[in-house]
């Protein structure tokens, strides 16, 4: 596990523990938690411990119709730990949630996402030329795994993160867009608007951030992207 926090208004519904487990098989140029890229700069957890934290936030979760949320990194990297603690959460009466961009979507088994009330997908490109210069790597793994959320039929929230000069064209939101529109199962979008708040750990960690000269998106130019998903009848934010 690389760290945790309790989050009110984003990563689900309510207020959440959002966990955030280390190591991760994408490298996104705007990644702002880049120290969550190496499964080396986590800490070992037992899983009874965290379930024990999670227990002790049950009214809080009550209270506020939250949950638990498990991120990263790649929560999809440590499918026995992640399987175990969703398990555990459900048993709890805890809302769960994983934050996911599905690369490693073959390694959710069936008894895993048993245990998921809603999933975060992160689509980061609508192409794979596009999600290998975001990412590093193919994107077809996402779409495949968003495929079987949907035979699954469990609720998925779109993320798409907005960086001017890189996801930011109009063939790569469109492609986005559609991708989240022949969902059945997403309910609702979130487009994130990229920020450089993440720019010093690169620096921390001693990694070349390529982003330095990228500004973040204008209030207009976010709000002309979410109006492309509005206007495939998506809900949006
Ligand atoms: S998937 Fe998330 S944690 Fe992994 S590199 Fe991309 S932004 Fe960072």
């Amino acid at each position: 596990m690389h760290s945790w926090e309790l989050v009110t208004a984003v990563d689900g519904p309510g207020t959440r523990m959002t966990t955030f487990l280390a190591g991760c098989p994408l490298r996104c140029l705007y990644c702002h938690n880049p120290d969550t890229m190496s499964a080396a700069r986590g800490v070992p957890v037992l899983a009874d411990d965290l379930l024990a934290r999670i227990r002790r936030y049950r009214g809080v979760f009550r209270a506020t119709g939250g949950g638990i949320t498990l991120s990263g990194g790649e929560v999809l990297q440590q499918p026995a730990f992640a399987t175990r603690i969703l398990r555990g959460a459900r048993e709890l009466g805890v809302h769960t949630a994983i934050d996911t961009s599905g690369f490693l979507g073959r390694q959710a088994s069936d008894e895993l996402l048993a245990d998921v009330d809603l999933v975060l997908l992160d689509i980061k490109a609508g192409d794979d030329d596009t999600a290998r210069r975001v990412t590093g790597r193919p994107l077809a793994p996402t779409l495949e795994f968003a495929r079987r959320l949907e035979t699954l039929g469990i609720e998925t929230w779109v993320r798409f993160v907005l960086v001017p000069g890189l996801t930011d064209d109009d063939a790569t939101v469109s492609r986005v867009a559609d991708h989240a529109a022949s969902l059945r199962q997403v309910t609702r979008v979130e487009v994130l608007p990229f920020h450089q708040m993440g720019r010093e750990k690169w620096d921390e960690i001693g990694l070349p951030y390529a982003l330095t000269d990228t500004p973040p998106p204008t209030p207009s130019q976010v709000d002309v992207v979410r109006d492309v998903f509005r206007a495939r009848g998506l809900t949006v934010y």
